[in-house]
């Protein structure tokens, strides 16, 4: 494995300019009083991560506390089924069950690193809440964690892990009460606290550079993907990869080493909750126009008059209105092709999922194996779909509906 390969320059169509854009999509639009900042973030970032010391507490912490590499796993009666070759890249392994932590561990080290000595962070289904508290704890980082008082009362165990781990979980009580509204006070948090906090964004979303540094932690998937399929394969290259996107640090991170590589197709996974034009869902690539959310220009669900519109999904971590500025331009482009998957088709291959490969996926997860039934691929090809989470923080809406899914 050569060093740095995170931080190592991408120059491509899909990598993030000077200004912060991915074509047309990205920048930094934030209040003037979170200018400094963000500013040091974007001028620090990439310099810090190539450092050598950084890199080896990096590589050091995914090995040893997080468990990495996961598996790269040939799923043969899933592949009989379909008829193709199909692989699981086992995030839903890592340390706290999905790929968050490898982001959460990158950002920590660059808060300590600039000197911060505290951390703040929102979260819908509370998954970015806990891998953050986790590596609070892990470095002796004091943590607020804000999240939507709905949500609170939704994933009642995930706010008790948090509190667990030492973590102050702060109600958001506005608007709808969810993740946006977590965000929103978040970011209110930031401008009163400029100097020694620092904010771990979950996705890749936020304004410039989150997204790319976002991407750049969560590459260490498909930089293992690449060896692990050369072992197994004799090739590096997959000829599809399934990712489901609710920002899309997952999907960013199953892509990164293959954006240029056009020979394999990346396929990105929405939420289509009750359908696209049901009135309630998340289908950004489909429902999204152009607009700023959250600090940065991309494809959002807005009202005429630029409104945000509450999103829905079964799944908390797809509920989403907005997607990162990367998959904006990569859908944007044709270099990645969107297919919005319903609640009623991510749980029934969820209980698919967990019957025939003695896997239960999280709910998020799910939308990515649902869209193996509206591809179109050839019996020799080879197919990965990233198993971002394990589903045991979604039992409760697994057992609700067991009677209509369990065959
Ligand atoms: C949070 C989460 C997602 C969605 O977030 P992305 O940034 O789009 O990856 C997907 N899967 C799991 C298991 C999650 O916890």
């Amino acid at each position: 494995m050569t060093n740095t390969q995170y931080a190592s320059k991408t120059a491509s169509a899909y990598a993030v300019n000077e200004q912060g854009y991915y074509g047309e999509f990205g920048g930094a639009f934030i209040p003037e009083m979170l200018h400094p900042n963000v500013e040091e973030l974007r001028r620090t970032y990439l310099e810090l991560m190539r450092d050598p010391s950084f890199e080896k507490e990096f590589r050091d912490l995914l090995k040893n506390y997080v468990g990495r590499p996961t598996p790269l796993y040939l799923a043969e009666r899933l592949s009989e089924h379909y008829k193709a070759k199909i692989y699981l890249k086992r995030e839903d392994l890592n340390h706290t069950g999905a790929h968050k932590i490898n982001n959460t561990i990158g950002q920590i080290l660059v808060a300590k690193r600039l000197g911060k000595k505290r951390i703040i962070a929102e979260t819908g289904a509370g998954q970015h809440g806990v891998a953050t508290a986790t590596v609070c704890a892990l470095m002796g980082i004091e943590c607020i964690v804000y999240m939507g008082e709905v949500d609170i009362a939704r994933q009642a165990p995930n706010v008790s892990r948090m509190r667990m781990l030492g973590t102050e979980v702060r109600p958001a009580l506005s608007g709808s009460r969810t993740l946006k509204d977590a965000t929103n006070e978040a970011i209110r948090d930031w401008i009163n606290n400029p100097e020694d906090t620092h904010y771990i964004i979950g996705s890749v979303v936020g304004p410039h550079p989150y997204p790319d540094m976002v991407a750049r932690f969560q590459s260490v998937i498909s930089e293992e993907m690449k060896w692990q399929l050369k072992e197994q394969e004799g090739r590096e290259n997959p000829d599809i990869i399934i990712a489901c996107v609710g920002g899309g640090s997952n999907a960013a991170g199953a892509y990164y080493h293959y954006l240029n590589n056009l020979g394999t197709r990346l396929i990105a996974v929405e939420a289509a909750g009750l359908g696209i034009h049901s009135g309630e869902s998340a289908a950004t690539s489909v429902l999204g126009t152009k607009g700023v959310i959250h600090g940065s220009r991309t494809l959002l669900m807005q009202t005429d008059d630029g409104q945000i519109i509450e999103p829905y999904s079964i799944s908390a971590g797809l509920d989403y209105p907005g997607i990162g500025p990367l998959h904006a331009h990569l859908i944007d482009t044709g270099r990645a092709e969107a297919i919005s998957i319903t609640d009623e088709e991510a749980m029934k291959s969820a209980f698919f999922l967990s019957r025939i490969e003695g896997i239960i996926p999280a709910l998020e997860t799910a939308h990515a194996f649902a869209a193996l039934d509206h591809l179109e691929y050839k019996s020799s090809d080879v197919i990965i779909v990233n198993l971002s989470g394990r589903g045991d923080k979604d039992l409760q809406t697994y057992i609700k509906e067991f009677d209509k899914y369990a065959m």
